[in-house]
């Protein structure tokens, strides 16, 4: 009763905050020229005519009812504005605002806010805000936390409202003449950029195809997992073209008002036909392109209305005028069926996680900003990184170049590209956590116990590195091992293989010390990944065979899946894949036990040195030893 009680008026407190902060969020915004009473200048139209030729201005914010501008000049900051009204009807002007590579805002006007509209607004508005957030508490306390929650619709349209700057209260339209990105910087995308050479030279030469009678394509989505190189290869048509880039992310449409987000796709659009050719390149689209679903809260109804324009606006435009909508996501799965319709967004052009050349091409394009100390082994980097995105490879070399700073270097070595490896993918060198003697001990054993399964086993990756120095990640020591080359298939001994090594850490700790640790969190929770997905996705298990038992939710973010069965059917799930984890146990167990005699002299090496490479570990694995006792012997 108490907690609940208790509760309930931690909520108040909160929701009497929140409103009072959206109560100043909204009055800024809705009367946003009293942010410059006192610094505002105002200006004629030449004048601005003259900065802008003169390249002096930086940023340009211009309502497109009244014509007014605000303005402000390169280094003088936001807090200086000019201010040009009567602009003269000039059908150039963004042609000169682009051409002075000042950045451009358009701003789309509230309603009309005469003085019974301020009345309304400030003696009801703050009311009605109350009675909503209430009933928006409310309904969000009913829900169970966490479901596909409204509270993210509401912070993304706060989060909007509170950005800085000029156009804050209107749409961030971006454009720029000169984006300085071209497909030169972008590597190992190979057959993305060629399905989008298409796009650039339809952009260059419309006639050529207007001539023969062929529709392009008037959007193209490009598909694939996070910082794979979407917003690059968008910039990167642009460039190849030479034509304006136009650019607003999903995120941005999220508004608290309705009928805002259509406003400014509206907006967009007219100015992307001015500009044309040129591209329109639609971020995160998935979130305002979500399957539309009936029934919600006005933030749904505010999504659907701007997907409504959106599509409208795709429809609407002439083609030949050179117009190509480029649009990205992450989940093309959740995307509206309506916006992959003919005549939309109906070419995909998958951007996937690089391959091992793509890996190496790509490391080798960001190493070129870097001074660097020959010998340097890109394909070691690339080989060691399966998996990794283009912004994660870019980000160890940068990490690299850091490391080489702060060891006080000029160059940057081989040494510190594989360390930033492990930084980027395994989290930082934690030197400040220290290890109990005992503790040391166990993980040495325990990742000892990994490498040894793994060498025991006859075609496996070979081991490359074990180290017990902990992570900032929170893993207190591991153990690398990197294929020789890419896989694509994997088979199902080499599951088996790799489930006996999961279990090879706690194996290892049972044996020697009788007892468990913590430590293994990790590696259980991978065994049961990979043991359920044997089942549920591989047809890997003698139960159930081929039968599909589970649905990816998300190809491109974790590939967690969901169990597709009857409630029966997934408890003899559970048990089967309880039953391949045991022997994969059972059988990491078996090889330790063999191999007794090794774990005991590796892990004390381990525990002496810290950090030992896979040749210092197989010479060891593979020496014979003096002081082991015959065979058959333990
Ligand atoms: P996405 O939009 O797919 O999430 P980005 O285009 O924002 O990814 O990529 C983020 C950064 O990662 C880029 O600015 C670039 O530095 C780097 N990057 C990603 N992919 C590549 C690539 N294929 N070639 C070169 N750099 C890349
Ligand atoms: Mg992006
Ligand atoms: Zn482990």
């Amino acid at each position: 009763m108490e907690m609940n009680d208790n509760k309930r008026r931690r909520n108040m407190i909160l929701y009497v905050l929140i409103a009072f902060a959206v109560y100043l969020v909204l009055s800024n915004v809705l009367f946003p020229s009293m942010r410059y009473q006192q610094k505002i200048t105002e200006t004629d139209y030449t004048t601005l005519v003259d900065a802008l030729d003169k390249k002096e201005v930086d940023k340009v914010e211009y309502n497109t009812d009244s014509y007014e501008i605000l303005w402000t000049k390169k280094g003088e900051g936001d807090d200086v504005a000019y201010k040009t009204t009567g602009m003269p009807n000039d059908s150039g002007f963004t042609d000169r605002v682009v051409d002075a590579g000042a950045a451009l805002t358009s701003v789309v006007p509230d309603r009309d806010s005469g003085l019974w509209v301020y009345y309304l607004i400030t003696v009801f508005g703050p009311l009605i805000i109350f009675v909503l957030l209430g009933w928006w508490l409310n309904r969000r306390m009913k829900k169970a936390m966490g479901d596909d929650n409204p509270s993210m619709d509401f912070s993304g349209g706060f989060g909007g409202l509170g950005g800085g700057g000029l156009g804050k209260s209107g749409a961030r339209i971006v454009a720029s003449k000169d984006v300085g990105v071209t497909f030169k910087d972008v590597a190992g995308q190979e057959e993305a950029k060629e399905s989008l050479k298409e796009v650039v030279d339809f952009l260059e030469n419309p006639q050529r195809y207007e001539e023969i009678g062929a529709k392009l394509p008037r959007g193209a989505l490009l598909v694939g997992p996070p910082g794979t190189g979407k917003t690059l290869l968008a910039k990167a048509v642009a460039g190849e073209a030479g034509v304006p880039f136009f650019s607003i992310s999903g995120s941005e449409f999220v508004e608290m008002f309705v009928g805002r987000g259509a406003a400014k796709v509206r907006d967009l659009f007219k100015q992307a036909k001015e500009k044309a050719p040129c591209i329109v390149f639609i971020d995160e689209i998935d979130t305002i392109g979500k399957k539309r679903d009936g029934g919600g809260f006005s933030g749904n109804d505010e999504r659907e209305q701007t997907l409504n324009q959106l599509l409208t606006e795709m429809d609407g435009f002439d083609n030949q005028k050179g117009i190509v909508v480029l649009a990205a996501t992450n989940r093309p799965d959740s995307l509206d069926p309506a916006l992959l319709r003919p005549g939309r967004f109906d070419r995909r052009v998958p951007v996937e996680l690089p391959d091992l050349t793509g890996r190496k091409a790509i490391l080798e394009l960001h190493s070129k900003d870097v001074k660097i100390q020959p010998p340097i082994d890109l394909t070691a980097i690339a080989r060691a990184t399966p998996g990794a995105s283009g912004a994660d490879l870019a980000n160890i070399i940068n990490e690299g170049a850091l490391r080489a700073v702060r060891l006080g270097r000029k160059r940057a070595t081989q040494e510190d590209f594989e360390e930033s490896v492990e930084v980027v993918i395994a989290g930082q060198q934690r030197k400040s956590t220290v290890l109990s003697d005992h503790e040391k001990q166990v993980v040495s054993y325990h990742e000892i116990g990994h490498a040894i399964v793994a060498a025991s086993q006859s075609d496996g990756a070979p081991v490359t590195k074990i180290t017990i120095v902990p992570r900032t990640s929170g893993a207190l020591g591991y153990t690398m091992q990197v294929e020789q080359d890419e896989k694509f298939l994997t088979t199902r001994q080499e599951v088996l293989n790799k489930l006996a090594v999961y279990c090879g850490g706690r194996a290892a700790e049972e044996l020697i010390f009788g007892e468990m640790t913590t430590g293994a969190a990790n590696d259980i929770e991978q065994a049961t990944k990979l043991a359920r997905n044997m089942v549920t996705r591989f047809g890997m298990s003698e139960e159930f065979g081929m039968m599909a038992l589970g649905t990816v939710q998300n190809a491109y973010l974790n590939q967690d899946t969901s169990l597709t069965c009857a409630p029966g059917t997934a408890e003899r799930v559970d048990e089967v894949v309880k039953r391949i984890i045991e022997e994969a146990h059972a059988s990491a167990l078996q090889t330790l036990r063999e191999n007794k005699f090794k774990l005991h002299e590796l892990a004390h090496y381990l525990y002496k040195k810290e950090t030992i490479t896979g040749e210092e570990f197989m010479t060891l694995m593979r020496r014979e030893n003096p002081f082991q006792p015959p065979q058959a012997q333990q």
